[in-house]
């Protein structure tokens, strides 16, 4: 194996990029500064609803299950929208994407989304063709929910599937059998939201080769508009993890297996017309371009509103916090609880978000950034392209198979690299620029 260790999330090749270059400058001032301003690059919403009616075996992330509170959280999501709505920077330019993400969005009754969907209307400048997307469960999409969604424009669907097979749902605590998901989201098709996508769990305890191809088989027939394919990441303190440890569920997990199936997942579907939209995701004939995502990794901007979500503006980048209050208490528009990143955080951080895409063109890179990475990291490319993880020439490169298996180790390891090189003051290009100026 070329590493010993895969990186398994993007979030691995942050770690040293988010302790440097952040800016001394307060939040505070900074946030009326940029409030005040036009708004310049693309954007995205992002909406998060921290709730669940019933907790994956494999999650740990924070949430809560549903309770008392959730009957008033989409007035705490109303409430923000009119809080944040006049500021020029918020008027000034339209938003692109709408994404909710959780927890489970569609935790939020069809009337309650009705109510979110409809501020977020009337009060923030939204495209005519923007992508509105809802992470969900099967058992949430019911029929009410289905037609208030179709009413108020919802056009793309993450549906959190993990399995069509049964036992990996029961391992899962997902709830439903495999053909209840496939008659679900054959009615959702039915509906019309042809941009359905579903998460796609592998390398799971025990999984076998014939498990792997039932769950293809079904994407294929279903003619899904794309998937999110992840390896079994075991969370600290999430119930697979602790029952594995205990013994009471045997996970002889290998590194040549996880490759084995992650090729079988790529192989197959490239030859059903699925191509990479970044790591972790494939989209059939392109029919799924992702907005938020490309939003985010092209170091756009994401509103973020709601408990627990995490957004930046300008160069802002901040955290809602958990709690109700502390969202209510707020007396600043935007939450305090963030750092200001420097324009060398945001060259590095657009170089490390194309890296998401699998592929990257120098003469695009340096127009937009400043940075000359071919000349800058040509030992680190000439190592990674001998190691038959990139094919590299005069105009950029293209990470092979392998290396997109890899693809969260390589990003990590430039990123680092120049992380690194900015550090220590030897990039070639003399110019500074502000991510705020920006070509975009
Ligand atoms: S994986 Fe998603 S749906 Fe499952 S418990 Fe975690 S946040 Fe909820």
């Amino acid at each position: 194996m070329v590493y010993e260790n895969r990186c398994r999330s993007h979030h691995d090749s942050t770690s040293l990029l988010k302790n440097t270059f952040i800016s001394e400058e307060k939040p505070r001032e900074y946030i009326k500064k940029l409030l005040a301003a036009q708004a310049k690059k693309s954007r995205a919403i992002y909406i998060h609803v921290p709730y669940c009616s019933k907790i994956c075996s494999f999650c740990n992330m924070n949430r809560g299950l549903l309770n008392k509170d959730i009957n008033q959280y989409h007035a705490l999501l109303t409430e923000s929208i009119k809080k944040i709505c006049t500021y020029p920077y918020i008027e000034s330019k339209e938003f692109e994407s709408v994404y909710f993400g959780g927890g489970t969005p569609t935790t939020l009754s069809a009337q309650q989304i009705k109510e979110v969907l409809q501020a977020i209307y009337d009060y923030l400048p939204i495209c005519s063709n923007a992508e509105i997307s809802f992470e969900t469960s099967i058992t949430e999409l019911t029929e009410d929910r289905l037609a208030v969604m179709k009413e108020m424009g919802v056009n793309r669907f993450s549906i959190g599937v993990q399995s069509f097979v049964d036992r990996a749902r029961k391992l899962f605590a997902r709830r439903g059998t495999g053909q209840d998901a496939v008659d679900k989201i054959g009615r959702v098709i039915e509906m019309g939201f042809k941009n359905t996508n579903i998460d796609l769990i592998y390398n799971y305890p025990a999984q076998n080769v014939e498990e792997l191809s039932y769950d293809l088989g079904m994407i294929k027939e279903l003619d899904l508009a794309g998937l999110s394919y992840y390896s079994l990441i075991r969370h600290e303190g999430s119930v697979l993890d602790k029952r594995i440890k205990a013994g009471e569920v045997v996970h002889l997990a290998s590194l040549a297996k996880e490759k084995g199936f992650f090729t079988k997942i790529y192989r197959e579907l490239r030859k059903s017309n699925y191509n990479l939209l970044e790591l972790t995701k494939l989209t059939n004939q392109n029919r799924d371009r992702y907005q938020y995502i490309q939003i985010r990794n092209r170091g756009g901007d994401v509103l973020a509103l709601g408990i627990g979500a995490g957004g930046r503006l300008g160069d802002y980048s901040y955290f809602n916090g958990m709690s109700k209050e502390m969202i209510e208490n707020n007396k600043s528009p935007l939450s305090p609880m963030g750092r200001i990143v420097t324009a060398d955080y945001n060259r590095i951080d657009r170089i490390r978000g194309q890296l998401q895409f699998g592929t990257l063109n120098f003469r695009e890179i340096e127009a937009e950034i400043d940075f000359d990475l071919k000349e800058n990291c040509a030992e680190f490319l000439a190592e990674i392209a001998a190691k038959g993880l990139i094919e590299l020439d005069e105009k950029g490169f293209e990470l092979t198979e392998d290396g997109i298996f890899w693809g969260n180790n390589i990003s990590r390891d430039l990123t680092n690299r120049i992380v690194e090189i900015y550090s220590r003051g030897r990039i070639n290009n003399e110019n500074t620029c502000n991510i705020f100026n920006a070509n975009r």
